[in-house]
Protein backbone atom coordinates (compact mmCIF):
# COMPACT_ATOMS: atom_id res chain seq x y z
CA UNK A 1 0.00 0.00 0.00
CA UNK A 2 1.16 2.97 -0.41
CA UNK A 3 2.35 5.48 2.61
CA UNK A 4 3.44 8.98 2.16
CA UNK A 5 5.53 10.13 4.66
CA UNK A 6 5.20 13.66 6.48
CA UNK A 7 7.29 14.12 9.21
CA UNK A 8 8.45 17.43 11.22
CA UNK A 9 8.58 19.24 14.32
CA UNK A 10 5.45 20.23 16.54
CA UNK A 11 3.15 22.57 15.11
CA UNK A 12 5.17 22.95 11.55
CA UNK A 13 1.53 22.62 10.50
CA UNK A 14 2.64 18.68 9.05
CA UNK A 15 -1.71 18.05 10.19
CA UNK A 16 -2.84 20.79 7.92
CA UNK A 17 -1.19 19.83 5.18
CA UNK A 18 -1.86 16.29 5.84
CA UNK A 19 -5.19 16.57 6.13
CA UNK A 20 -5.19 18.31 2.67
CA UNK A 21 -2.93 15.90 0.87
CA UNK A 22 -4.84 12.82 1.78
CA UNK A 23 -7.87 14.78 0.91
CA UNK A 24 -6.96 15.73 -2.74
CA UNK A 25 -5.47 11.96 -3.03
CA UNK A 26 -8.46 10.18 -1.58
CA UNK A 27 -6.54 8.76 1.34
CA UNK A 28 -6.88 8.16 4.96
CA UNK A 29 -4.79 10.31 7.13
CA UNK A 30 -3.28 9.02 10.71
CA UNK A 31 -1.91 10.81 12.96
CA UNK A 32 0.92 8.94 14.79
CA UNK A 33 0.75 11.28 17.43
CA UNK A 34 -2.25 10.69 18.78
CA UNK A 35 -1.17 7.15 19.29
CA UNK A 36 1.59 8.39 21.54
CA UNK A 37 -1.04 10.68 23.36
CA UNK A 38 -3.59 7.91 23.81
CA UNK A 39 -0.46 5.72 25.14
CA UNK A 40 0.46 8.42 27.81
CA UNK A 41 -3.18 9.29 28.70
CA UNK A 42 -3.48 5.41 29.47
CA UNK A 43 -0.18 5.58 31.49
CA UNK A 44 -1.46 8.66 33.62
CA UNK A 45 -4.86 7.43 34.45
CA UNK A 46 -3.50 4.01 35.59
CA UNK A 47 -0.62 5.63 37.59
CA UNK A 48 2.10 4.14 35.67
CA UNK A 49 5.09 6.70 35.85
CA UNK A 50 7.29 7.02 32.92
CA UNK A 51 10.37 6.10 35.17
CA UNK A 52 9.27 2.60 35.89
CA UNK A 53 9.40 1.38 31.62
CA UNK A 54 9.25 -2.50 32.44
CA UNK A 55 6.14 -1.43 34.36
CA UNK A 56 4.54 0.97 31.38
CA UNK A 57 5.90 -2.42 28.73
CA UNK A 58 3.72 -4.69 31.12
CA UNK A 59 0.35 -2.59 30.46
CA UNK A 60 0.89 -2.17 26.86
CA UNK A 61 -0.88 -4.73 25.84
CA UNK A 62 -4.66 -3.81 28.23
CA UNK A 63 -4.63 -0.46 26.72
CA UNK A 64 -6.77 -2.11 23.18
CA UNK A 65 -5.20 0.67 21.25
CA UNK A 66 -6.60 0.94 18.11
CA UNK A 67 -6.36 3.39 14.96
CA UNK A 68 -9.16 3.48 12.79
CA UNK A 69 -8.44 5.33 9.26
CA UNK A 70 -10.81 6.04 7.01
CA UNK A 71 -10.45 8.65 3.81
CA UNK A 72 -12.34 11.61 4.85
CA UNK A 73 -11.91 12.48 8.53
CA UNK A 74 -9.57 12.34 10.72
CA UNK A 75 -8.24 9.20 12.35
CA UNK A 76 -9.64 7.93 15.74
CA UNK A 77 -7.72 6.65 18.30
CA UNK A 78 -9.65 4.39 20.66
CA UNK A 79 -8.71 2.26 23.91
CA UNK A 80 -10.09 0.68 26.32
CA UNK A 81 -10.96 4.19 27.72
CA UNK A 82 -11.18 6.37 25.91
CA UNK A 83 -13.32 5.72 22.07
CA UNK A 84 -12.77 9.27 21.21
CA UNK A 85 -9.65 10.48 21.75
CA UNK A 86 -11.12 13.20 24.15
CA UNK A 87 -7.67 14.79 26.62
CA UNK A 88 -5.09 14.09 23.91
CA UNK A 89 -4.14 17.66 24.26
CA UNK A 90 -4.63 18.12 27.69
CA UNK A 91 -1.93 19.95 29.35
CA UNK A 92 -0.63 16.84 31.30
CA UNK A 93 -0.27 14.60 28.29
CA UNK A 94 2.01 17.81 26.07
CA UNK A 95 3.87 17.49 29.32
CA UNK A 96 4.38 13.71 29.40
CA UNK A 97 4.01 12.70 25.73
CA UNK A 98 7.88 13.03 24.51
CA UNK A 99 9.00 10.54 27.71
CA UNK A 100 6.96 7.67 27.02
CA UNK A 101 7.56 8.18 23.67
CA UNK A 102 11.09 7.86 24.01
CA UNK A 103 10.72 4.50 25.35
CA UNK A 104 11.62 1.93 22.63
CA UNK A 105 8.76 -0.58 23.93
CA UNK A 106 6.21 2.23 23.47
CA UNK A 107 7.71 2.58 20.24
CA UNK A 108 7.37 -0.95 18.95
CA UNK A 109 4.14 -1.56 20.24
CA UNK A 110 2.79 1.76 18.24
CA UNK A 111 4.70 1.05 15.45
CA UNK A 112 3.03 -2.11 15.05
CA UNK A 113 -0.70 -0.40 14.72
CA UNK A 114 0.45 1.92 12.39
CA UNK A 115 1.94 -0.78 9.84
CA UNK A 116 -1.49 -2.32 10.31
CA UNK A 117 -3.46 0.63 9.49
CA UNK A 118 -0.66 0.68 6.30
CA UNK A 119 -1.24 -2.31 5.68
CA UNK A 120 -5.20 -1.85 5.02
CA UNK A 121 -5.26 1.18 2.78
CA UNK A 122 -3.08 4.32 1.21
CA UNK A 123 -2.18 6.50 3.89
CA UNK A 124 -1.15 10.02 4.98
CA UNK A 125 1.00 9.21 7.78
CA UNK A 126 2.20 12.30 9.88
CA UNK A 127 4.51 12.26 13.13
CA UNK A 128 8.39 12.32 14.01
CA UNK A 129 9.65 9.31 12.31
CA UNK A 130 7.50 7.93 9.49
CA UNK A 131 9.91 8.43 6.64
CA UNK A 132 13.07 6.75 9.18
CA UNK A 133 11.73 4.36 11.19
CA UNK A 134 8.40 3.46 10.55
CA UNK A 135 8.08 3.09 6.84
CA UNK A 136 11.64 3.81 5.70
CA UNK A 137 10.78 2.27 2.52
CA UNK A 138 8.52 4.26 0.78
CA UNK A 139 9.94 6.92 -1.28
CA UNK A 140 7.57 9.24 -0.15
CA UNK A 141 9.08 11.41 2.28
CA UNK A 142 8.16 14.91 3.29
CA UNK A 143 9.86 16.89 6.12
CA UNK A 144 7.89 20.11 6.93
CA UNK A 145 9.60 22.56 9.12
CA UNK A 146 8.89 26.09 10.03
CA UNK A 147 10.96 28.73 12.36
CA UNK A 148 10.38 28.25 16.09
CA UNK A 149 8.95 31.95 16.50
CA UNK A 150 6.36 30.86 13.81
CA UNK A 151 5.73 27.13 15.71
CA UNK A 152 5.43 28.77 18.86
CA UNK A 153 2.80 31.46 17.80
CA UNK A 154 0.70 28.74 16.03
CA UNK A 155 0.40 26.69 18.80
CA UNK A 156 -0.39 30.23 20.97
CA UNK A 157 -2.96 31.09 18.49
CA UNK A 158 -4.55 27.64 19.04
CA UNK A 159 -4.98 29.03 22.60
CA UNK A 160 -2.84 25.48 24.13
CA UNK A 161 -0.31 25.38 25.97
CA UNK A 162 2.11 23.20 24.61
CA UNK A 163 6.41 23.82 25.69
CA UNK A 164 7.15 22.98 22.22
CA UNK A 165 10.92 23.40 22.12
CA UNK A 166 11.54 20.86 25.22
CA UNK A 167 9.35 18.41 23.17
CA UNK A 168 11.34 19.09 19.98
CA UNK A 169 14.42 19.06 22.44
CA UNK A 170 13.43 15.50 23.64
CA UNK A 171 11.90 14.42 20.67
CA UNK A 172 15.36 14.83 18.59
CA UNK A 173 17.90 13.82 21.11
CA UNK A 174 16.09 10.60 22.04
CA UNK A 175 17.88 7.16 21.16
CA UNK A 176 14.88 5.26 19.82
CA UNK A 177 14.19 7.14 16.56
CA UNK A 178 14.94 10.83 17.17
CA UNK A 179 13.19 13.01 14.63
CA UNK A 180 15.54 13.87 11.69
CA UNK A 181 15.04 14.59 8.04
CA UNK A 182 15.01 11.00 6.19
CA UNK A 183 17.20 10.62 3.58
CA UNK A 184 15.81 11.63 0.16
CA UNK A 185 12.96 13.38 2.14
CA UNK A 186 11.72 16.81 0.07
CA UNK A 187 12.18 19.10 3.03
CA UNK A 188 10.00 22.78 3.22
CA UNK A 189 10.11 25.60 5.40
CA UNK A 190 6.25 27.39 6.11
CA UNK A 191 7.28 29.67 7.63
CA UNK A 192 6.53 32.24 4.91
CA UNK A 193 4.13 30.08 3.19
CA UNK A 194 0.31 30.00 3.23
CA UNK A 195 -1.44 26.61 3.25
CA UNK A 196 -2.08 26.62 -0.08
CA UNK A 197 1.48 26.90 -1.41
CA UNK A 198 2.60 24.33 1.19
CA UNK A 199 0.31 22.00 -0.71
CA UNK A 200 0.95 22.71 -4.19
CA UNK A 201 4.73 22.55 -3.53
CA UNK A 202 3.91 19.15 -1.70
CA UNK A 203 1.40 17.77 -4.73
CA UNK A 204 4.50 18.98 -7.29
CA UNK A 205 6.76 17.05 -5.51
CA UNK A 206 4.35 13.80 -5.34
CA UNK A 207 4.15 13.55 -8.92
CA UNK A 208 7.17 14.45 -9.83
CA UNK A 209 7.60 10.80 -7.94
CA UNK A 210 5.23 9.98 -10.34
CA UNK A 211 2.26 9.56 -7.77
CA UNK A 212 -0.77 10.02 -9.34
CA UNK A 213 -3.21 12.90 -8.48
CA UNK A 214 -7.26 11.99 -8.45
O1 LIG B 1 2.35 15.11 16.59
P1 LIG B 1 2.17 15.44 18.07
O2 LIG B 1 2.81 16.75 18.42
O3 LIG B 1 0.78 15.33 18.54
O4 LIG B 1 3.01 14.30 18.81
C1 LIG B 1 3.07 14.24 20.21
C2 LIG B 1 4.37 13.57 20.64
O5 LIG B 1 4.35 12.20 20.24
C3 LIG B 1 5.65 14.13 20.03
O6 LIG B 1 6.14 15.27 20.72
C4 LIG B 1 6.59 12.95 20.16
O7 LIG B 1 7.13 12.85 21.46
C5 LIG B 1 5.66 11.76 19.95
N1 LIG B 1 5.71 11.25 18.58
C6 LIG B 1 6.76 10.42 18.25
N2 LIG B 1 6.79 9.84 17.02
C7 LIG B 1 5.85 10.07 16.12
C8 LIG B 1 4.77 10.94 16.42
C9 LIG B 1 4.75 11.54 17.67
O8 LIG B 1 7.65 10.19 19.06
N3 LIG B 1 5.90 9.46 14.94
Amino acid sequence: MTVIAIDGPAASGKSSVSRRIAATLGFAVVNSGALYRAVTREMILRGIDVSHPNDVERELPHLGLVCEAEPGADCKVRTTTSIDGSHLRDEAVNALVSGYAALPAVRRFVNAELHRVGATRPVVMEGRDIGTAVFPETPFKIYIDASPEVRSARRAREGLNDRISERDRLDSSRTADPLRVAAGAFVLDTSDLDLDQVCARVMDHLASLGLPSR
